[in-house]
């Protein structure tokens, strides 16, 4: 398949490979931001492929899991109301809120439906004046667009039976904060192609030159990730620090100015809490002024609703790369795909679900207390 098979080809894989072994002199640590990208590492080994002393760390680049626990908790309380059709992605109906998950709230009566765009969502609730339609809009800059269009959308098109629960994030403020943690031990950064063919590049020579980190563009295949790596390492071994675009087949320095335009349009910038990890500040988005009325959270009245985080997942460690998946006592134990406790164990993005898919038979059993101690981001 044309951009799929040829960045898988073996042969440039090992001299990827080869040229990465050559210019590396000493151990670097190196952070894939984005969640796809973990799954490609590990799927394919990638990690184990690198020299010795060349660690790839996971971020926190997956939609799924960032997603505040409390902000579960809000889609299952507005999707248990009579009157009320919540739609969502597939991936959002396992994650765990605090006491169930919308599968649950489906099976007991909740109208809750998968949707394969918002503007499916939009769809139905023009369908059906007489219901409230709710969207679940989270994820990264990656998801915000159209989600921003929808509601542009309703509101141009008139329809105010249909709103957005939102809980967008954006990585730029995540970078800045896991590189101010006490713990960081990243040296450099794979960033997420995705987000970058929306926004561009261009909130990230700052964060280079502030850090002093390499931050380079990368995509989500095999040959995507050596790359970045590639390029990263060759930085780091020259002692630069600049951002380099290694996915320019999708990604232009200025981003999608028609995204972009849509974003300003319909968000604003605000604080947002991360799953397990805490406020970041303007880290988020929210909807603007203008269109505060097709906000879920003030629509349903669920702003009080708070949540605390089960103690025994540490998935914020896990996305903050400050702890491997397999180093959490409950891996492959209390926590598997069928039973996640965490909503790294659940999305198809998660690091935990990855080492589970692909690597748990090779992992030593998790011993209790294993894992290092670690100084949280925020
Ligand atoms: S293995 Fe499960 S409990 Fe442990 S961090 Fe991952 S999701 Fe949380």
């Amino acid at each position: 398949m044309k951009y799929l098979e040829e960045f898988r080809d073996p042969q440039l894989a090992r001299r990827l490979l080869d040229d990465i072994r050559s210019i590396t002199t000493r151990p670097w640590a190196l952070m894939e931001v984005c969640g796809g990208q973990t799954h490609t590492i590990i799927r394919h080994g990638i990690d184990q492929l690198l020299p010795e002393g060349i660690e790839l760390i996971h971020g926190p680049g997956c939609p799924v899991c960032v997603t505040p626990l409390e902000v579960i908790d809000k889609a299952l309380e507005i999707a248990s109301r009579p009157g009320v059709v919540f739609c969502s992605f597939g991936d959002m109906l396992r994650v765990p809120g605090s006491g169930r998950d919308l599968f649950r709230v489906r099976g007991e009566g909740g109208d809750v439906r998968v949707v394969y765009s918002p503007l499916d969502a939009l769809e139905i609730a023009r369908r059906n004046p007489d219901k409230e339609v709710v969207f679940f809009g989270i994820g990264f800059e990656t998801t915000a667009p159209p989600n921003a269009m929808t509601v542009y959308q309703a509101e141009r098109l008139g329809i105010p039976n249909f709103s957005l629960l939102v809980s967008h994030v954006r990585v730029p403020p995540a970078i800045e904060a896991i590189m101010r943690s006490p713990s960081c031990r990243v040296q450099g950064f794979l960033a997420a192609g995705h987000v970058c063919s929306v926004m561009g590049v261009q909130e990230y020579p700052e964060l280079a030159e502030r850090h002093r980190v390499p931050i380079v563009v990368t995509g989500f295949e095999p040959l995507d990730i050596l790359e970045g790596v590639r390029r990263a390492v060759r930085q780091l071994e020259r002692g630069e620090h600049v951002v380099e675009n290694a996915y320019a087949r999708a990604v232009r320095p200025e981003g999608n100015p028609a995204a972009l335009a849509m974003l300003a349009d319909v968000f604003e910038v605000t604080d947002r809490a991360w799953r397990g990890i805490g406020v970041i500040p303007d880290s988020g988005w929210r909807l603007s002024e203008r269109y505060r009325e097709f906000d879920a959270e003030h629509r349903f009245s669920v702003s009080g609703i708070t949540t605390r985080e089960p103690v025994e997942c540490r998935s914020g460690e896990v996305l903050q790369g400050l702890l491997k998946p397999h180093e959490c006592a409950a891996f492959g134990t209390l926590c598997t795909p069928r039973n996640p406790l965490g909503a790294t164990m659940v999305s198809s993005e998660g690091a935990c679900a990855a080492y589970y898919l692909y690597r748990r038979l090779d992992l030593a059993p998790p011993r209790s207390g294993a894992a290092p101690e670690v100084t949280p981001v925020v």
